[in-house]
């Protein structure tokens, strides 16, 4: 069986976590986790970066450093991931869910105006699959109405949005190292701060409410409770492990770039590849091959076209239930049309470092296959 994932690992981990193990410290600002942050600011040019324990500890901290209340409106894709929303719903905001485009993932812009309210606080981006929302427009909104902005970019390393990076753009973005991820350290992420007014409330955020961090640079000389906050600094042992990625992430994107540009011109270049949708790139936005999708026209060509990979020995997957039609959040009128219909047609396809070209070749043809066999049989 193909796998629709292998996490990646660059053969240096091992090496890098014996080190750290022999230094005998493993919490703290320690050095591995200083390496990994700055490696980030200086290839990326965030402005600051804090690792933490996951994306989803990234959000939540969005929502205290942004000091959401009950009341509070927070405007939310509906086609995302369960931790954009349960963020902000954890500290008692109202959640007001964006719709995604028309046969493509990202929240439609242009949606955005109707839905804010004089108690918008928030708008929460997630650029799917590592492919930019439009931001131009996005920030223009949010600066019109004094919005604040969260990019949701936990598939977002390496990739941009007119040659910046994505999740750089907005007030906060919250990154994954989640083994799923493009890089990764089994569980991990980091939150990148680009409003500098918020540098100093991240810093007691991430430490458990406290100031240590000022303790420790030596700027006090005692640290006390200054607010909200979480124990969201990782392990020494799990940044020496990302640090081992990170000096690969070069390699890593040229192996997944190659494997997304296969499937995508074997799709685009074939009669029986115009029978479904494929990731639209909008001009403006370099993605960072994270994930292959493609759209089925419905829900049980989906699912067929699922059983006849599986029957070949591949395993592809379906991606996330719309947040409005959760058992959690049931909205009694579903509005984001664009979202279910996602939640029922689109497919991921294997995409990871070890797979080989040849793999990613057969895939293609046996996904080729499905469809042109429908065509002979005019379904
Ligand atoms: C992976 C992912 C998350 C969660 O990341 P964790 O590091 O597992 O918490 C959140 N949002 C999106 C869009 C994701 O893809």
């Amino acid at each position: 069986m193909i796998p629709f994932n292998k996490p990646y690992y660059s053969g240096n981990e091992l090496s890098l976590i014996s080190e750290v193990m022999e230094t005998r410290i493993l919490t703290g600002d320690t050095e591995p986790i200083k390496r990994c942050e700055s490696l980030l600011e200086n290839k990326y040019g965030f402005k600051k970066v804090y690792l933490t324990n996951s994306c989803t500890m990234a959000l939540e901290m969005a929502a205290v450093i942004l000091e959401i209340k009950a009341g509070d409106e927070v405007i939310i894709p509906a086609y995302t991931y369960v931790s954009t929303a349960n963020a902000f719903a954890l500290r008692g905001a109202k959640l007001v869910f964006a719709d995604s485009k028309k046969d493509q993932p990202n929240i439609d812009e242009d949606q955005l105006e109707s839905l804010i309210t004089p108690h918008t606080k928030v708008i929460v981006v997630m650029h799917y699959a590592g492919i930019s929302c439009n931001m131009n427009k996005i920030l223009e909104i949010a600066k019109r109405h004094n919005l604040f902005v969260v990019e949701d970019a936990a598939q977002c390393i390496d990739a941009y949005y007119k040659n910046t990076p994505l999740g750089s753009i907005g007030d906060i973005g919250c990154f994954s190292f989640h083994e799923t991820k493009n890089i990764h350290c089994g569980e991990g992420g980091f939150i990148s701060i680009n409003n500098p007014g918020l540098i100093r409330k991240t810093e007691i955020v991430r430490n458990k409410g406290t100031n240590r961090t000022d303790f420790i640079k030596g700027e006090v000389n005692k640290y006390e409770w200054m607010g909200l906050g979480f124990s969201a600094i990782p392990s020494s042992i799990s940044a020496a492990f990302l640090l081992a990625q990170l000096q690969k992430i070069d390699e890593v994107q040229e192996k997944r770039r190659a494997i997304w540009e296969l499937y995508y011109q074997r799709f685009s270049s074939s009669a029986a590849g115009a029978a479904f949708k494929l990731p639209v790139i909008p001009a403006d936005a370099k993605a960072n091959a994270h994930l292959f999708f493609l759209i089925c026209n419905d829900e049980s060509e989906r699912n067929e076209l699922i059983e006849y990979l599986k029957l070949n020995g591949i395993q592809a997957v379906f991606h996330y239930q719309s947040l409005e039609i959760s058992p959690y959040y049931k909205s009694r009128i579903p509005r984001a049309e664009n979202a279910q219909r996602l939640s029922e047609c689109l497919l991921r396809l294997p995409l990871y470092f070890d797979l080989s070209v040849k793999e990613a070749g057969f895939i293609a043809d046996k996904v080729l296959e499905f469809y042109s066999e429908r065509l002979k049989k005019n379904i």
